[in-house]
């Protein structure tokens, strides 16, 4: 059956800012303890803070007025 599948893809949140991003994720109940999203994590799993994905995340949670509730290494 190769090549006769069809296939849709979502991606819900493509086209929503980081923080509108975070604050979705606080009205429908996520848990940001349980998620993470740097590119280098320490070997234990804490993040970073310093690459652009810790950048990012952490300005979101800034621009919608949270708290990222993750730890960060140094
Ligand atoms: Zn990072």
């Amino acid at each position: 059956m190769q090549g006769r599948q069809r296939l849709r893809i979502h991606a819900p949140l493509q086209h929503l800012t980081k923080a509108q991003i975070v604050t979705l994720g606080h009205e429908l109940g996520v848990d940001y303890s349980l998620t993470t999203s740097c590119y280098d994590p320490s070997p234990d799993g804490v993040s970073c803070g310093h690459c652009d994905a810790c950048q990012l995340r952490l300005r979101g949670f800034a621009e919608a007025g949270a708290t990222d509730p993750i730890a960060y290494g140094s």
